[in-house]
């Protein structure tokens, strides 16, 4: 490809990547949104802030996170993996990067009202986190479906603080609790920001929450060049929801061709049953959360209900980015079912000791649909840890008791 049609993969100053992104927002939530445009490479590129959110990500999330070159897994596969280990964060994933840099950006807008949505809870008990350390109220939408389901989620919410407010409407999950957080952010534009939880949204959202997460492969970089002589790997795999850990993961690299990009989907009962959320499949264009996107829906335009048994990948929608990156070709993508991902989770932890969560899992799947060449150096992001999906592996290794 030559230099003059190359693809750019950051985002323009619209907010697009490509075709992919903009900011598709109600009128009453232009200010807000155009405050935050004008407003948030300034604050977030000033050195002072950068000294308060590395200073955070150090003492308080445990950053740098360990590259851990995984030896039988290394084995199993026959190239050299590398975990980034994001699992070992406070609180247990990558979303934390994103919520320390929000609420200190909140902190300089002048806001004193923080609310976010949250499907599993995940992204709830990480902002419900950052609000009890900087002390400031905090709302959290959560699907009425959801709040019953992710009961020791609410309670880690509960205990921190934070008001879980549970939604009624439409199929009373994640899409409905963002309907309700946006409804708040209208009715309170002046003292609250919302805390979007991945690379998706109204722009600035994905490319703000791209650059907090791109600690991922800052970081990387100078752990490969340690380990390996060279800054670069063969190739990153994650897992993508939204796509923030695979955006953070993928960045300082976007523009380095050597290195092969690999999202993996959630393919649920498998991708044409009907029961699940590979949405570079089965995805269309469209517009979701004030962004336009690659998103599952019906010929008339409505939501379809994705289906994952991690409840971090059940999105229908991807992030701008990846869009851009998977159309482009930049990125490839693998679809891993509910079974293939147990069964990876499962190997993880018997031949290197590490319970991962089930959105990482999915990640690990893909290891046994590539081809690599022996020496490949290959960097996959482990995205949390499975503490919070002990239940569903017990469920799987009582029903498979030989596995
Ligand atoms: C939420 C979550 C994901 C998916 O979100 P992305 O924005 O796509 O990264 C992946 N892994 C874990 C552990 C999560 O909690």
């Amino acid at each position: 490809m030559s230099i003059l049609t190359a693809p750019s993969f950051q985002v323009d100053t619209h907010g697009y990547y490509g075709p992919f992104g903009g900011a598709f927002i109600p009128e009453m939530l232009f200010d807000n949104i155009e405050h935050l445009r004008r407003n948030y490479l300034s604050i977030i590129d000033d050195p002072a802030f950068q000294a308060d959110f590395h200073r955070l990500l150090r003492d308080y999330v445990g950053r740098p996170t360990p590259l851990y070159p995984a030896p039988r897994l290394s084995q199993r596969y026959g190239s050299r993996i590398f975990l980034k280990r994001e699992d070992l964060n406070h609180t247990g994933a990558h979303k934390i990067n994103n919520a320390i840099g929000q609420i200190l950006l909140a902190q300089h807008l002048g806001k004193t009202r923080i609310i976010a949505e949250t499907g599993a809870g995940q992204h709830g008990v990480a902002t419900a986190t950052v609000c009890a350390l900087v002390g400031l109220p905090c709302v959290v939408y959560m699907g009425e479906l959801d709040v019953a389901r992710q009961a020791p989620n609410v309670a880690r919410m509960r205990m921190l603080g934070a008001e879980v407010r549970p939604v009624t409407s439409g199929s009373r999950t994640l899409k409905d609790a963002t309907n309700e957080a946006i409804r708040d952010w209208i009715n309170h534009p002046e003292d609250t920001h919302y805390i979007i939880g991945s690379a998706v949204g109204p722009h600035p959202y994905p490319d703000m929450v791209t650059r907090f997460q791109s600690v991922i492969s800052a970081e990387m970089r100078n752990q490969l060049q340690e380990q390996t002589g060279m800054p670069n790997p063969d190739m990153v795999i994650a897992c993508v929801g939204g796509g923030s850990n695979a955006a953070g993961a993928f960045f300082h690299y976007l523009e380095e061709t050597s290195v092969q990009l690999v999202a993996v989907e959630a393919a649920g009962l498998g991708i044409d049953s009907g029961h699940s959320a590979a949405t570079s499949v089965l995805g269309t264009e469209g517009i979701i959360h004030g962004s336009k996107t690659l998103l599952m829906q019906t010929e008339d335009g409505q939501i379809i209900e994705p289906y994952s048994l991690s409840a971090g990948l059940d999105y229908p929608g991807i992030g701008p980015l990846h869009a851009h990156l998977i159309k482009t070709g930049r990125a490839s993508t693998y679809s891993v079912t509910d079974a293939e991902a147990l069964a990876a989770a499962l190997e993880l932890t018997r031949l290197e000791g590490i319970i991962p969560a089930l959105e990482s899992a999915h990640a690990l799947a893909a290891l046994d649909k590539i081809t690599f060449q022996p020496d490949q150096v290959v960097v996959l992001c482990l995205s949390g840890r499975g503490d919070k999906d002990m239940a569903t592996y017990i469920d799987h290794l009582d029903q498979n008791p030989t596995a």
